[in-house]
């Protein structure tokens, strides 16, 4: 089987900084694979180039063992990638349960979209919230909608782009339990997180990236104890 998601040497050059350097990762179908690293080191940008917003200068994206260099972002969310912004992105003037339904509805079944969302407000305990305007929410709930709405279309890799910020300890605690969840499912999560509590609970395994190159992947024991990683982050893990 090949991997749900291949990243296979990308390079990325704004101006004559290279943001990436030949990064290559992957992500397994059932499991959660955290992207860690200082701010700057590139994180963002991969995620706009596996969803199809940044074209690389050199390397390849691959979805399901399919190339998806070259399509554009609307298709490679119609081969079942979702993602999450660093900057929350949510429909401001609608409900929590409208920002749902519109991502719901553009899933692979619209008859069920209604639902789905009752489905996504109920795991995410989002009951109370349903029927308040998006743009009131504090930012916690806010990502969390983010999260809701980004797994609405049933997509089977999806990237999250810091989606515990603004989250207290509980809050952070429930929302591992939920991507766990969806990794039992089988959907390939792939997460950059400051929190690193959360990254070494949640995640089968970790890339850590330092000046656009993966200085090191593997599970989180082993990059707890890299001497390469600790390096870069100072003792921050
Ligand atoms: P991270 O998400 O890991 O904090 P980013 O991917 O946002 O890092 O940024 C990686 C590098 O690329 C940084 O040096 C950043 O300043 C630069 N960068 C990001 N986006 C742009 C852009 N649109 N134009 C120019 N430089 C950018
Ligand atoms: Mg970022």
């Amino acid at each position: 089987m090949p991997s749900l998601l291949r990243v296979d040497e990308v390079s990325v050059v704004f101006g004559g900084h290279r943001a990436l350097d030949a990064a290559t990762l992957r992500a397994e179908a059932g499991t959660i694979t955290g992207l860690i690293g200082p701010n700057g080191a590139g994180k963002s940008t991969l995620f706009d180039v596996i969803c199809g917003l940044r074209t690389p200068v050199h390397g390849r994206v691959a979805l399901g063992g399919r190339d998806v260099t070259r399509l554009g972002p609307a298709r490679r969310a119609r081969h079942g990638l979702s993602r999450t912004f660093q900057r929350l992105e949510l429909f401001g003037r609608l409900s929590v349960r409208d920002n749902l339904l519109v991502a719901a509805e553009l899933g692979p079944d619209r008859r069920k979209a209604g639902r789905v969302v009752d489905d996504i407000i109920d795991r995410f305990g989002l009951a109370s919230v349903a029927d308040a305007c998006a743009d009131e929410l504090p930012t916690g709930t806010g990502r969390l909608v983010e999260v809701g709405r980004a797994i609405a279309g049933r997509p089977s890799v999806l990237l999250l782009d810091e989606p515990a910020a603004g989250q207290d300890h509980t809050e952070t605690e429930r929302f591992g339990a939920l991507l766990r969840a969806l990794a039992e499912e089988g959907t390939a999560v792939l997460l950059v997180e400051h929190d690193m509590g959360l990254v070494m609970n949640v995640c089968d395994e970790v890339y850590v990236l330092d000046l656009g190159r993966v200085i090191a992947s593997g599970p989180p024991a082993t990059i707890r104890s890299d001497e390469a990683v600790l390096a870069a982050y100072l003792g921050d893990l």
